[in-house]
């Protein structure tokens, strides 16, 4: 997708630091952190939203999923921390290519 932000991050034309990356994956700070950590699980394949996804992504999503305790613990997270999907315009989805945001350090507002 030529005009999607998160194509453009993980085909490397939009210089970014990666936390973490695989074949499946990147992870990256968010530009806008709204928490001590704040990084963005997102997909190399684009795929525009949770809606969108069928059972062939069931393995890249259980990898997205599980990678989460991982890059935590690595980011000092040892209390815990919060997951956020984001999904369609009802869901305050700003960039429309899969992507989990990964949230903690000190106390996160209740949710
Ligand atoms: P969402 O609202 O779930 O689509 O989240 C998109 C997130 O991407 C927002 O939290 C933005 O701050 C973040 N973001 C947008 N552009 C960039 C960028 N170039 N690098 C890092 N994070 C970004
Ligand atoms: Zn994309």
């Amino acid at each position: 997708m030529t005009d999607c932000i998160f194509c453009k991050i993980v085909e490397g034309q939009i210089p970014t630091e990666f936390v973490y990356e695989d074949d499946k994956i990147v992870i990256f700070k968010d530009i806008r952190p709204k928490a001590e950590v704040h990084l963005l699980i997102v997909a190399r394949e684009h795929i525009p939203s949770l809606a969108e996804a069928t059972q062939d992504n069931a393995s890249l999503l259980a990898h997205m999923t599980l990678v989460l305790p991982k890059i935590a613990k690595e980011q000092g997270l040892n209390s815990g921390f919060r997951t956020v999907i984001n999904t369609g315009k009802g869901g305050g989805q700003e960039i429309d290519h899969i992507h989990f945001h990964l949230l903690g350090g000190g106390m996160l507002p209740k949710f």
